[in-house]
């Protein structure tokens, strides 16, 4: 079953292009969207076949092109929007969220997420993804012309998961459609899920846990966040889990998902190593970001790459304060 999905979908990956969409196991079907100018190139959907109905994990980028996609891949596995009883979100990003509403409106299909990802419900605690921003720029001391410009950048995209309002909060140990168990996994957001299909040996990772890169971390904004910290756990416990395949949101599926668990939490050791190092000759996380390394030299980044950086940097000296640089074998509440 796994073998030429992943060979299909790491050919099109590794060339740039986004694949057509294709059965992932028996009852599930692997769905891609474009992702113009990003260089995660395509973002997957997922359609489960569940024995409540049809589960649509994830939706999209709100574009006309990720709809035509979608309605394509549903096309694909001989079904329509008005058949999907559910449409679970992994986490509450543009590039995941986009079609839910609409999906609602045209199909009926409810929408779900975890609560600290539903921004209607986060409004006085933790506020919308734009609120954490702008806080964690300026914790990140980062100077003010370039952090107008980078919430600019952030509020064209930011519009439609700032308004989403869920039907259905999904908690640790929750199931969808009798057949996903949902895990808590935060770390790129504090309300992160992965998804468990017991029957088929399969786990649905959202931005977690991906073939290639460093996951991105959830923005500091608050005084007891450690993204870092909660990334470390939550890839510990994906690694553990016994799965045939692990289907993530970009790039490709993941054969030996335990492996890959290992080496990004040996990554992220390194790259808190580095971080720590630079931390000795700077003071803010701005001026942090500036020596770590990155894809590109800091001088030669653009607004929204230098935005990704800074956000980041701040996760990792968080950890860093926390003395949370590796995942604790006491952790255990996922609540
Ligand atoms: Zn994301
Ligand atoms: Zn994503």
């Amino acid at each position: 079953m796994s073998i030429p999905l992943i060979a299909e979908q790491r050919a099109a990956f590794s060339r740039g292009g986004v694949p057509a969409p294709r059965q992932a196991a028996d009852g599930v079907w692997s769905i891609p969207i474009p992702l113009t100018g990003s260089p995660l190139i395509s973002m997957f959907m997922y359609l489960v076949d569940t024995p409540r109905g049809l589960v649509l994990i994830d939706a999209g980028f709100d574009s006309r092109t990720a709809w035509t996609a979608l309605l394509d891949g549903l096309r694909a596995a001989g079904t329509t929007p008005s058949e999907i009883t559910a449409t679970v979100l992994t986490h509450n990003h543009p590039d995941h969220i986009g079609l839910a509403d609409r999906l609602r409106a045209e199909g009926g299909a409810a929408v779900a997420i975890h609560p600290l990802d539903c921004f209607a419900a986060q409004r006085a605690i933790r506020g919308g993804f734009l609120d954490q921003l702008a806080r964690a720029l300026l914790l990140a001391g980062v100077p003010d012309p370039e952090r107008e410009t980078m919430l600019d950048s952030a509020r064209a995209l930011a519009v439609h998961s700032e308004s989403l309002v869920p039907d259905v909060l999904l908690n640790e140990g929750d199931t969808v459609g009798d057949g996903l168990e949902v895990l808590h996994t935060p770390g790129h957001t504090y309300g992160h899920i992965a998804l468990r299909d017991h029957a088929r040996g399969l786990v649905f990772t959202g931005d977690l846990l991906m073939p290639t890169g460093e996951p991105q971390l959830a923005p500091v904004s608050l005084d007891g966040d450690d993204p870092g910290a909660e990334l470390a756990v939550s890839l510990d416990r994906i690694a553990a889990l016994p799965a045939a395949l692990v289907l993530p949101g970009h790039q490709y599926p993941i054969a030996d998902h335990a492996r890959r668990g290992r080496a990004v939490l040996a990554e992220h050791r390194a790259r808190l190593a580095e971080t720590a190092e630079a931390a000795a000759r700077a003071e803010t996380a701005w001026e942090v970001a500036a020596l770590l390394r990155w894809a590109r030299p800091w001088a030669e980044m653009g607004t929204t790459a230098k935005r990704f950086a800074v956000v980041q940097t701040l996760g990792l000296l968080r950890a860093l304060q926390r003395g949370a640089d590796a995942p604790s074998a006491t952790h255990s509440g996922f609540s």
